[in-house]
Order: C-alpha cells, then sequence, then structure tokens
C-alpha cells in the first residue's frame, strides 16, 4: 500500500499478511505433549495480526510520532503543571528493586521501600509546613476526598454534627466541589472579587455554625496569589471551620511560602505535577495528604513509621477514616518524586519556583496587547495566566476552543481552555520552568500569528487543524460514542457510520 503522509496509518490488523511471523521459538528438546483440559481450550484460534518483527517496530513508531507529550515540546496545560520529567527518574523507577517489591512482602523485606516513602514525607512536611502525611490517595482528587473526610471526622469526633457545609471559592478547581460533594458536604459557592481573588465580605456573609471548612487553592487559578490568606483563615478559623489547601499545584511556592505558615490545616499535593511525572493519559498520580498534628489520627491507614532503627506500617491510627486506595498508594510516582526532589535539593526547587514564575510573566507581557486576547484580572501572575478570547469571538467569531485546535498546526500543544469558569473564553497558559526562552518567543509568535489570522481569515482558524493525523472531532459524539476497540471501529466503518 502506497502511504501518502505519515498519518495515513493503517490498523495492524490491516497490515496483517497470512502466514507472517514476527519470532521464532526453540524447538523442544523432547517431544512433550502438555495436557490442556479440554474445557480449558479455545474453541478457535486467536484473531491475531501476523506480521514481521521490524513491520512491527515501524508501526508502533509511526503511532507514537502521531502523539505529542512533554518529551515534543511546550506542554503548557494551565493547572496542569506538565513539566518536563528528567529521565533519571525512570531509570530509578525501573530499578529492579523498585519495580519488582510486592505489596503483599513482609515488611523486613521491603525496609528500602518504606525508607523511600519515609523519607518523601520527610520532604513534603518540610515543604508545606504540615506534621503528618498520607501517600496513599491515587490523584489530588483521591486526595481531597482523603482531606475533606478527615474535616468531616474530625467535627463528627467533637459532636459538631450541624457543621455540614463546605466552602469553595467559584475558582476553584472542579475536583473540590465535586469532593466536598461525595464527603456528604452541602457546597456554598465563594465569588471572587475584580482583582480574581475571594471576596472577603462574601466570606464573612457566608461562614456560620454550619461551616465545615473553605477549601482553596493558593495561588488561585488564574495564577493569582490570595494575599488576604491570613485574613481568610482568621474569618474561617473563627467561624469554627479548617482550611484545606489545594496544593496540586505548588510550582509557584517552593521554598517560598508553605500552606502550614498561611493556617492552613489540611493540604493535597499533586506529586503528578509539582514533582515531575506528567500525567498525560490520565494516570497513575499520586496524592499526598498532610495535616497539621491535631488531626493526624484521623489519616488513612496504615502510615509509614519509623522508630530509629526499622521502618514499619503504623495501623495505629485511633480514628482513621479508613483506606482511600487499596494498600500504600502509587508507589512508582513516589520513587520517581524523592528522586527529583533530591537531585534539585533545596535550591533547586527554589530556583524551579523562581523560573516558573518569570516565565508565567514573560509570556504574559509578551503577549499582552495582541488584537483578540485581553488579560483577565491584573498582571502580575505567580506560575499561569488566563486570557480571554472573548473579544476576538467576538470581532472574528474566532473562539477559544479554534485558537487551541490552531496551535496544533503549528506543533504546539494548546493551553488549557474555558477554565476557570469566570473567565470567559479563557485561554490559561503554564509554561513551567523547564522551557527556554526560545520556546516561550516561538509560543507567543503562534498565538500572534492566529490573531492575525483570525482577523484577516477566520476561516482557516476555525477549520483547524489542518495538518495532524485527527482533525477537528466531535466532541460530543466521541464522549458519546467512543471507538475504544479495533472491533468497534470495523463495526462502524462496515455501517458506513463514522469518519475518525
Ligand atoms: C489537577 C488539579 C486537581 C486534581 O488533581 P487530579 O490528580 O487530576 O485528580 C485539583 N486541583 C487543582 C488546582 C488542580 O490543578
Amino acid at each position: 500500500m502506497f502511504r501518502q503522509a505519515k498519518w495515513e496509518e493503517p490498523l495492524i490488523f490491516e497490515l496483517s499478511r497470512e502466514g507472517r511471523v514476527g519470532y521464532t521459538m526453540p524447538k523442544p528438546i523432547e517431544d512433550v505433549e502438555i495436557e490442556i483440559p479440554e474445557k480449558l481450550r479455545r474453541k478457535s484460534s486467536l484473531n491475531l495480526p501476523e506480521l514481521s518483527e521490524p513491520e512491527v517496530v515501524k508501526h508502533y513508531t509511526r503511532l507514537s510520532e502521531m502523539n505529542y507529550g512533554v518529551d515534543s515540546g511546550i506542554y503548557p496545560l494551565g493547572s496542569c503543571t506538565m513539566k518536563y520529567n528528567p529521565k533519571i527518574n525512570e531509570e530509578i523507577a525501573s530499578h529492579p528493586g523498585v519495580a519488582y517489591v510486592h505489596p503483599y512482602q513482609d515488611e523486613r523485606t521491603v525496609q528500602g521501600a518504606l525508607k523511600i516513602m519515609w523519607e518523601l514525607e520527610q520532604w513534603l512536611k518540610e515543604i508545606t509546613g504540615m506534621d503528618r502525611f498520607t501517600l496513599q490517595p491515587a490523584a489530588g482528587a483521591n486526595g481531597e476526598f482523603t482531606g475533606v473526610s478527615i474535616i468531616r471526622a474530625y467535627h463528627l469526633d467533637h459532636g459538631e454534627t450541624q457543621r455540614t457545609e463546605m466552602l469553595v471559592p467559584d475558582s476553584a478547581h472542579g475536583t473540590n466541589p465535586a469532593s466536598a460533594a461525595m464527603a456528604g458536604f452541602k457546597v456554598i459557592e465563594i465569588p471572587s472579587n475584580e482583582n480574581g481573588t475571594v471576596d472577603l465580605e462574601a466570606l464573612e456573609n457566608a461562614v456560620s455554625e454550619r461551616t465545615a471548612g473553605l477549601m482553596l487553592t493558593n495561588p488561585n487559578t488564574l495564577g493569582i496569589f490570595e494575599d488576604e490568606i491570613l485574613e481568610i483563615a482568621k474569618i474561617v478559623h473563627k467561624a469554627g471551620g479548617l482550611l484545606y489547601y489545594d496544593g496540586a499545584n505548588l510550582n509557584a511556592v517552593l521554598g517560598k511560602i508553605r500552606p502550614g505558615d498561611m493556617g492552613f490545616d489540611v493540604v493535597h499535593l499533586n506529586l503528578h505535577k509539582t514533582f515531575s511525572t506528567p500525567h498525560g493519559g490520565g494516570g497513575p498520580g499520586s496524592g499526598p495528604v498532610g495535616v497539621k498534628d491535631f488531626l493526624k489520627d484521623y489519616l488513612p491507614v496504615p502510615l509509614v513509621g519509623y522508630d530509629g532503627k526499622r521502618y514499619y506500617l503504623d495501623y495505629n491510627v485511633p480514628k482513621s477514616i479508613g483506606k482511600v486506595k487499596e494498600l500504600y498508594g502509587n508507589f512508582a510516582v513516589m520513587v520517581r518524586a524523592l528522586t527529583y526532589l533530591k537531585i534539585m535539593g533545596r535550591e533547586g526547587l527554589k530556583n524551579a519556583s523562581e523560573i516558573a514564575v518569570l516565565n508565567a510573566n514573560y509570556l504574559t507581557q509578551k503577549l499582552k496587547g495582541t488584537r483578540g486576547y485581553e488579560l483577565s484580572h491584573k498582571e502580575l501572575r505567580k506560575h499561569e495566566v488566563v486570557f480571554s478570547a472573548e473579544p476576538m469571538k467576538k470581532e472574528t467569531g474566532v473562539k477559544a476552543l479554534d485558537v487551541a485546535k490552531r496551535l496544533l498546526d503549528f506543533g504546539m500543544h494548546a493551553p488549557t481552555i474555558y477554565f476557570p469558569l469566570i473567565v470567559h473564553e479563557a485561554l490559561m497558559i503554564e509554561p513551567t520552568e523547564t522551557v527556554s526562552k526560545e520556546e516561550l518567543d516561538a509560543y507567543v509568535e503562534a498565538l500572534k500569528r492566529i490573531s492575525e489570522e483570525a482577523y484577516s481569515n477566520p476561516e482557516i482558524v476555525k477549520g483547524a487543524p489542518h495538518s495532524t493525523a485527527v482533525k477537528r472531532v466531535d466532541d460530543v459524539l466521541a464522549a458519546k460514542k467512543p471507538i475504544l476497540s479495533w472491533r468497534m471501529y470495523i463495526k462502524l466503518k462496515e455501517e458506513g457510520g463514522v469518519d475518525y
């Protein structure tokens, strides 16, 4: 078959030719009859594609070239911290002593693994100013659920059964209200003021004896620091509520400020954001939860203990909320995070935050004033910035979605779009510290060129992407009728249906 472009990749089943093989098995030394009971035998042969080894390698290499990842180029997905993942992390995580350890091994045989977890906890305590951590949650959202469940358990334990409301600002990540609701709370939304920060007056009016806590992200999802945080903490604590810190994205503040010093009682971190292991493809993740001393008896079991000689799994957590994930969490992500922390060191982490903030502000200044994009809220940002494509949409019909799709034609990953919800046509850009000035310049150049196109030839932007394997997909159809297997694909093809 003549292939026009690398995008026209047939399925591996279509490449199959009868009788082609990619392996040779050694002949058995003796003729052994292996007796597989009749009832366990297949009735028909497995329908596997038949190809040679080089064909398989070329096929998968071509497929990998259609993909885009943190190793391909800039990936400025706001709120997601898609930073470069140092290759040494992978090397350490795939070390046999780490990769082949079994969760049911006897404690005496996994002292190294327990030490990794214990050491990681010490780092996280110092970074956040908290007193004790569980590493069990498998993601940020899982960590949030754990954290708010701890808050719930604390209030119930103190007879405060009326504390049923969780306050969440309108700029929060969608997982915040979802986690609070899952833990049984009624979610009360707190509006932001014109600076993009929590409206103190609205907060004052919202707190009561029903307040269980406030979930806050700082810097928030606009990339703006909540500089009235001490006042916020006072208001919530005075009302008897606890303060929850969404630390999914700690990239702006490493070594600078600590949630524990800002008055927070519970925090979760996303190891798979701030501490490398970017999470394209939806996992695996790790969302450790840290608490102040007075909440440590509510943490999930087991914790990792150390008596000065020996590491152990500690099930002695009197008021534990129980388990939030099977076994001990996603260990390999913890290994990567500890590797990252040890290599960066204190100064390295501080430096990373400084460059992350510098990069976001450099990009802000270079893009600011470009026709069609409007900077949301104030100028000075932390690790990320949000522009609105609302003016562009009004004047040309080109939406944030179109801008994002057009970026793909320039070989660049789109920013997060339509989030946070309080900015219309939001383009949320987080470059991270791992891109160079040249990459930032090229990104701004691409966004400027898209602005020019929007005003001179909007159709080219609206029809984008033009140069990728998959063109503009029908998002609703893709969600409602996903094609998840080759069989589904063939069936749909036969029915003359979908062409993506
Ligand atoms: C990513 C993120 C979360 C959720 O983390 P997951 O690991 O995706 O569940 C929560 N809050 C903020 C601010 C985030 O950026």
